[in-house]
């Protein structure tokens, strides 16, 4: 099955789940959603109360700083696929209990499979925690990670910085470097993928060589997919 095919399998089923105590709180489930061929899967917390309403994820205040913060990189919403680790709004707002971030990991589980992402941005505490237990934001933040097999980028949350607007600053200045992370990840890849198969590391593929350091003209040039 292709990628789009396993991502609307997973959405039909998060929309009708009752696998967890919030299933009965939530208006809408929030499955996710953006482009099936992106190489950058970012993940939230869970929905709030405009997502609820809409079934879409980040689309209230903390998405539109989501947005921004993409654009500030020449990135559009549409060219990464958005989600969170629960997918039914916690009622008033609450934090996701360890139980329903479980029972809901399947769905982003299946996912990442279908997406096959090189990096995984993950936006606050509950999304690290899933990628990099027991690490720390405040230290985590704005650094490519290994999480097992995958690419980690951990960020802030766009939401804490409506409330404590030095991380503001922060969230900008960290996203800048999300280009060149996405890069170094593909290589990692590439260069694994090459040494399994016992080839010679072959010339620098055509994407690894966009330039995208910060300041660079070329970060628009960076193919998302
Ligand atoms: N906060 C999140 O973590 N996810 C959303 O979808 C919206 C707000
Ligand atoms: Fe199902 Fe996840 Fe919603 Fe719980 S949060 S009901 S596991 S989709």
């Amino acid at each position: 099955m292709g990628t789009e095919s396993l991502l609307n399998e997973v959405a039909a089923e998060v929309r009708v789940c009752v696998g967890c105590p919030l299933s009965r709180g939530r208006t809408l489930a929030v499955p996710g959603e953006g482009n099936p061929l992106t190489d950058v899967l970012l993940v939230g917390e869970g929905p709030g109360g405009r997502e609820d309403a809409t079934g879409r994820p980040f689309v209230g205040p903390a998405g539109q700083l989501l947005t921004e913060l993409l654009r500030s990189i020449g990135w559009e919403r549409e060219d990464v696929f958005i989600t969170n680790v629960v997918k039914c709004r916690p009622p008033g707002n609450r934090d996701p209990q360890p139980e329903e971030i479980t029972a809901c990991g399947t769905y982003l589980t299946r996912q990442e499979h279908a997406l096959d992402p090189a990096v995984i941005v993950t936006l606050g505490r509950y999304s690290l925690g899933r990628y990099l237990p027991g690490s720390r934001i405040g230290e985590a933040h704005g650094r490519l990670r290994r999480s097992g097999g995958r690419f980690v980028f951990p960020m802030y949350h766009p939401a804490a910085a409506l409330h404590q607007s030095s991380l503001r600053e922060t969230l900008f200045r960290d996203i800048r470097e999300l280009p060149a992370a996405l890069l170094a990840a593909r290589q990692a890849i590439e260069e694994e993928r090459t040494a399994s198969v016992g080839l010679e590391a072959g010339p620098a593929s055509t994407e690894a060589g966009v330039t995208t350091r910060a300041g660079d003209d070329d970060e628009r040039q960076l193919t998302l997919f």
